[in-house]
């Protein structure tokens, strides 16, 4: 007799969440994993809902007359530290396993000649130590030197590893932190930036702050564990410890880190689809 290994379909929960949050009211519509999953599941929900508090910082920047400056192939801000949260790590690196080989190979390289640099210049170490001092003193010192280092990063002209033709060649995945840089600048500001040159519009809530305080274990403890281009290095170095939380356990917990004035989800229907 042959036994079949039949998957079951997952589970998805869809309904409306109605969100104030500061000035602004959100409508979204949210299907999430009914059942116990990592918090990597749970990213789409949260892309989508960045897009659209973006959407919103783009409609009250051209209201203001300042429009957003950003526009495709302009990849200035790709040179920059970004810190992205844990699961965003493990969600890239299971794209970049994804990729043909070839691909693979070449979006690997890239991130080693570029850890190796910062690395050389003992760049993540310094990034730590002023990190701990700023947080600690808070002087007005402490956070110069900090935005002196992050300038030192900057002139060091490397690019994302994704960042391909000034153009981000993972678009559809790439971090919330990519998603919520809006420049008001003058773009041209962009390719030497300083704080006093480049203008932002500010959005209303950090998805990717919150992200990163939801998921995150004792294996990201140092500040510099989470830079963009250390992703391979913190992949390969760790095994994944998330614990697996309800898809609207997550979303909870998300919302209360962006707001505590969330509201349930005012319809809730299960529905099967596919994963
Ligand atoms: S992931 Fe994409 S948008 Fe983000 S820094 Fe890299 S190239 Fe730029």
């Amino acid at each position: 007799m042959v036994s079949e290994n039949v998957m079951e379909p997952e589970k998805m929960l869809s309904g409306d969440l109605k969100l104030e949050a500061g000035r602004e009211k959100f409508e979204i519509n949210l299907t999430i994993p009914a059942d116990p999953v990592k918090p990597q599941r749970i990213l789409p929900v949260l892309q989508k809902f960045t897009n659209q508090v973006v959407e919103r910082g783009i409609q009250r920047s051209n209201e203001a007359g300042k429009p957003i400056s950003c526009k495709a192939a302009c990849g200035a801000c790709c040179r920059q530290p970004l810190l992205i949260s844990e699961a965003e790590v493990y969600n890239l690196s299971d794209v970049i396993e994804s990729m043909p080989p070839e691909r693979k190979q070449t979006i690997k390289q890239r991130f080693r000649q570029g850890h190796d640099h910062f690395e050389r210049i003992d760049w993540f170490n310094r990034f730590d130590e002023m990190s701990e001092i700023a947080r600690t003193t808070g002087s007005e010192e402490s956070k110069q030197q900090f935005i002196n280092l992050i300038s030192e990063y900057m002139e060091q002209q490397i690019a994302c590893p994704f960042l391909e033709a000034e153009s981000c060649s993972i678009y559809e995945d790439r971090p919330l932190i990519c998603r919520e840089y809006l420049v008001t600048s003058p773009a041209e500001n962009c390719v030497s930036p300083k704080p006093e040159t480049i203008a932002k519009m500010p959005i209303s809530v950090k998805p990717s702050k919150a992200f990163s305080m939801l998921a995150k274990t004792e294996d990201s403890k140092d500040p510099s564990s989470l830079l963009l281009i250390r992703l391979i290095e913190f992949a390969e170095a760790h095994t994944e410890k998330f614990e697996e939380k309800s898809g609207p356990a997550w979303m909870e917990g998300f919302f209360n880190l962006i707001t505590n004035r969330s509201e349930p989800a005012s319809t809730e229907k299960a529905a099967e689809a596919p994963g």
